[in-house]
């Protein structure tokens, strides 16, 4: 398949947008992270081989899917109705809620959605944290940025009021940054690992893969690793 990121029949090549902490980002110019763990993990359980990753913002990494750059997406990519009609998901392999965070001793003390209308918030552009403010807060000032990372230092600077992000992407800034959890609200998404729609045998092969590394202890090690105390 000439459309393809990698050339050798059973190579693929794993796109991610580094930036997400502990999912993916940049230490000392490696990638590192849980899904980089996870998806190597993954993959060692099938008779494929990934021979690299490469990184984008969030927001082209399903057309980098479709033009044959990469052949699978890495990326706490919550799986939704919307994606779907673009690509195809494995199954589950991590649950999430949002989160608010805001300025760490800030006067805004947000404690619902309904709090965040008409202030100046923030996300990552692409993201489910950002279709919840179009979508939810009534008259929010938004602004979308290519990552997390710089909406976080507007957040610090005082230039943005609040950000909705993963909840466990946000309990890492709010224990690196000058920024907190202002409160948490349940969505139930579930990430999925994104192939191509025609992928069906590296889908089925990532699902295999999956549920082996879930049943011999390897997901609870990689959890410990980037979520323990
Ligand atoms: N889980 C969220 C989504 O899928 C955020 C993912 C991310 O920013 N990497 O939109």
């Amino acid at each position: 398949n000439q459309s393809d990121g990698a050339t050798g029949e059973n190579e693929i090549i794993a796109g991610t947008a580094p930036g997400f902490p502990p999912f993916e980002m940049k230490e000392g110019g490696d990638l590192v992270g849980f899904d980089i763990d996870h998806l190597e993990a993954v993959v060692d359980e099938t008779d494929y081989e990934l021979t690299g990753w490469k990184e984008f913002e969030f927001g082209s990494l399903i057309q980098s899917l479709n033009s044959g750059e990469i052949d699978v997406i890495a990326a706490a990519m919550t799986i939704n109705d919307e994606r779907k009609e673009k690509l195809a998901f494995t199954d589950p392999y991590y649950s999430a809620n949002q989160s608010v965070l805001v300025q760490t001793g800030g006067d805004f003390e947000p404690s619902s959605l309904d709090d965040l209308a008409g202030r100046d918030l923030g996300a990552q552009s692409g993201t489910t944290g950002e279709s919840i403010i179009e979508d939810e807060v009534d008259d929010a000032n938004y602004r979308s940025f290519e990552n997390y990372v710089y909406a976080v230092q507007e957040l610090e600077r005082g230039t943005l009021e609040a950000i909705v992000i993963d909840q466990p992407v946000a309990e890492t800034f709010a224990a690196n940054r000058d920024v907190e959890i202002a409160f948490t609200f349940e969505t139930g998404e579930k990430y999925g690992l994104g192939v191509r729609q025609d992928d069906d045998g590296l889908r089925e092969a990532l699902n295999e893969g999956i549920a082996a590394v879930e049943e011999s202890g390897e997901y609870e090690e990689i959890t410990q690793e980037w979520f323990g105390e």
